[in-house]
């Protein structure tokens, strides 16, 4: 049986192979979880590029988090400032 969580941005509830992780690091910056192999709290998006940037859009991940985000690293060295 597969893990299922829920999406952060459209609250729909995916098998974890339909969703990326995203992790909060100590510095307030959002790692993308690529590899699913990082420390600390995670929050789910389901694996479509809208509901990514309504996340964003939308500051789902403050709610996620429950703490100021303070960028998002989607891919190596590349910030996107919300
Ligand atoms: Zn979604």
């Amino acid at each position: 049986m597969q893990i299922e969580r829920m999406c952060i941005s459209c609250r729909s509830v995916y098998k974890i192979n339909q969703l990326w992780r995203f992790v909060l690091e100590l510095d307030g910056i959002v790692n993308f979880d690529l590899f699913l192999n990082l420390d600390g709290r995670g929050a789910y998006v389901c694996k479509k590029k809208e509901c990514l940037q309504q996340a964003i859009y939308k500051k789902s991940f403050t709610r996620a988090f429950k703490k100021q985000i303070l960028g998002i690293r989607v891919s190596s060295g590349e910030n996107t400032h919300t």
